[in-house]
């Protein structure tokens, strides 16, 4: 029998770079002999001070993927770290800015690179992978334009949404409407990062502005009652990743963590691990912390996937075969 830790999980919000396991940005770091030591403790972890200074470190990491074959091998490494913690569908986001500098051209080449590991990977480690492709915030409406760019050209079955991520407080979501309406013409769903930093005003502007159906994070929604009435109303899902927001600091602990206040309320909440390495976390860690913290079991894990995997993004056939799976364990 499955216990909570073992069952079936479904993830809708992790970073491809974010997830990227040190050991294989050390060794491509070593083999394209660049120097990015200081981003790693003497245990080979990566360390960083802050918000700010994890995107640096991110960045700096991501340094090292410069070709569509350094991205072949982070998505297999990637896919074979959730499937080992009983992840079975997974929606990974995916930054054309660092796939060729978000042109159209190599963006192609990258993403290629990146489904061909997706689809080896769910042969080997029965894993489901669908991308979501990102615009950097912090990079500015700009080189957000040419993000969703690369997003409409090669929406499909494979890249099924459009989303926004980098440093909430840099501007206004409603600054990137451009690039997310020509992600929504293309027939992408839309998400964005809000409530992680920007408290329950960029959750607003996300819901009024953007008209997102999904938020990555979205707990600061919890200091606005009314807000989170609208979010029950429009029956938005968050893609909450309490490991994360407690390694930032903006909880002191689980226990402090919204997360099981606004399930209690009626708001679709999910669970996801962000950029695992960087927060010390992985999904077995985020059920075990949760069980933990609010005395969850398997029947809330249970019913928590269900909320996830109604809140895919992917087409209908995928989601019934997932159901299949969850429901078979
Ligand atoms: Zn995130």
């Amino acid at each position: 029998m499955q216990s909570e830790f073992t069952m079936p999980k479904v993830e809708l919000h992790l970073h491809l770079e974010g997830a990227a396991p040190p050991a294989l940005i050390q060794q491509m770091a070593h083999e394209k002999k660049v120097d990015i030591k200081g981003i790693f403790d003497q245990n080979g972890h990566y360390v960083f001070r802050d918000f700010t200074h994890f995107l640096a470190v991110y960045e700096a990491a991501t340094s090292v993927l410069t070709q569509p074959l350094d991205f072949y091998r982070l998505t297999r490494a990637v896919l074979e770290q959730s499937a080992s913690h009983g992840v079975i569908y997974t929606e990974a986001f995916l930054s054309p800015d660092f796939c060729g500098q978000a042109e159209l051209g190599p963006w192609r080449e990258y993403l290629s690179a990146i489904q061909e590991a997706a689809a080896d990977a769910e042969k080997s480690f029965g894993i489901v992978m669908k991308g979501i492709v990102t615009c950097i915030r912090h990079f500015g409406p700009q080189k957000a334009k040419k993000a969703s760019l690369c997003a409409a050209e090669t929406a499909g079955d494979f890249i099924c949404g459009f989303g926004m991520g980098g440093a909430e407080t840099f501007g206004v979501q409603s600054d990137y409407l451009y690039g997310f309406d020509m992600a929504r013409e293309a027939g992408l769903r839309i998400t964005t990062h809000a409530g992680e930093w920007g408290g329950p005003e960029s959750v607003r502007q996300a819901v009024f502005d953007l008209n997102a159906e999904r938020l990555g994070h979205g707990v600061q929604v919890a200091e606005d009652p009314h807000l989170v009435d609208e979010l029950i109303a429009r029956d938005i899902t968050l893609e909450v990743c309490p490991g994360s927001n407690v390694a930032l600091k903006i909880y002191p602990d689980i226990r402090s963590h919204p997360i099981a206040k606004l399930r209690d309320r009626g708001v679709k909440v999910t669970v996801s691990t962000d950029d695992p390495p960087f927060f010390h976390t992985d999904m077995t860690k985020e059920y075990a912390a949760l069980s933990h913290a609010f005395g969850w079991g398997k029947e809330d894990f249970s019913s928590l996937n269900k909320t996830a995997i109604k809140a895919a993004f992917c087409d209908t056939a995928t989601k019934d075969t997932i159901i299949k799976r969850l429901d078979a364990e």
